[in-house]
């Protein structure tokens, strides 16, 4: 299939104060590609934010930095469009929806005014006629009274409801793709199943791609395609979304597959990882991950890993699978 974003050797370094240097993101390469569902997981400080900001090129500038690195969307490069450019790309070619209570929807507004100023500003239409767009989109995620709807205000929706009103407006321009920086994690679990239903109904009605960011399996056992495991600012494992759960390599996947009860009875399950994601500006040498790893080995303290393909599509980073065997 074709390749929509194609994101390579990206680094985004923050420089907090002088001599400090935090590798939020570190050679981060990956493909999404059209119509697919890529999750990035990772607990929190993994750098799967700042790789979806850096996508945006909102990354706050000072102290953050993309230093190295190419992001490409249908071919085209970002990191060189001009800021007018890249405004044009965001909401346009790429819609975002963020965690609630983040989403900006903008209070002293009613819900339609919002939508109507989203699809006009890329969208060359009537008032009359955003307005019908608008309606329809509301419908689309499920608002049977979306004429109403339109003249709410924010305060008076549900966290749920809000979040629905976000993806209305991500998808109001039909975005090539669509990134969701952990959309379901402030709300309740039915709640949370509803809005990624909601997500995949949208994606299948424009056929945008998604990128997906969460720390929950759960949600990515529902909804990715393709999974991409983050771990101090780089790829640890990347695969399809059944071999994640079923030939789970990289001992930081099987940290994160044990915090999940009784998803797959076939996973070789440890104990949820002690510890936590060592700050970026500290990251021990060799494998960033050995301070928590059971497996860890002299090796590991001294070399990071490369990220290595053991089999089409299966990518670990991690020195048990190196000559291809299977240690773990
Ligand atoms: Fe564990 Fe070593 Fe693999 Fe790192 S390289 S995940 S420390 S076994
Ligand atoms: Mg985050």
């Amino acid at each position: 299939t074709e390749k929509l974003l194609e994101v390579k050797g990206l680094k985004t370094y923050f420089f907090p104060s002088k001599n400090k240097v935090a590798k939020a993101v570190d050679d981060v390469s990956f493909t999404i590609h059209k119509g697919e569902t890529v999750a990035l997981v990772g607990e929190s400080g993994s750098g799967k934010s700042v790789t979806s900001l850096s996508i945006m090129q909102l990354i706050p500038s000072p102290p953050g930095e993309i230093i190295e690195g190419s992001i490409k969307l249908e071919g085209k490069e970002l990191l060189t469009l001009t800021t007018k450019e890249m405004n044009n790309v965001r909401g346009k070619d790429i819609g975002m929806i963020f965690q609630e209570p983040m989403t900006s929807l903008d209070p002293v507004f009613t819900i339609g005014s919002q939508l109507i100023e989203s699809i006009r500003k890329h969208k060359k239409t009537s008032k009359k006629e955003a307005h019908n767009i608008g309606v329809n989109l509301l419908k689309m995620v499920g608002f049977s009274r979306a004429e109403e709807m339109m003249k709410e205000y924010p305060h008076q929706l549900s966290g749920g409801m809000r979040q629905r009103v976000m993806i209305a407006i991500a998808m109001a321009c039909e975005p090539k793709l669509l990134i969701a920086d952990e959309p379901t994690t402030a709300l309740d679990v039915t709640i949370q199943a509803q809005i990624l239903d909601v997500m995949k109904d949208m994606k299948e009605k424009f056929g945008s791609s998604v990128l997906l960011i969460t720390h929950d399996m759960g949600v990515v056992a529902e909804v990715a395609d393709r999974v991409l495991v983050m771990y101090g600012g780089q790829i640890v494992e990347e695969a399809p979304m059944r071999k994640i759960f079923k030939e789970t390599k990289h001992p930081y996947t099987k940290g994160l597959l044990a915090s999940i009860p009784d998803i797959d009875k076939d996973v070789d399950r440890l104990d949820a990882i002690a510890g936590t994601v060592p700050p970026a500006h500290a990251f021990p040498d060799g494998c960033r991950f050995r301070d928590r790893c059971p497996f860890a080995m002299d090796i590991c303290k001294r070399e990071n890993p490369e990220l290595l393909e053991l089999e089409d599509g299966h990518y670990v980073r991690c020195h048990l699978y190196e000559g291809g065997h299977d240690d773990a």
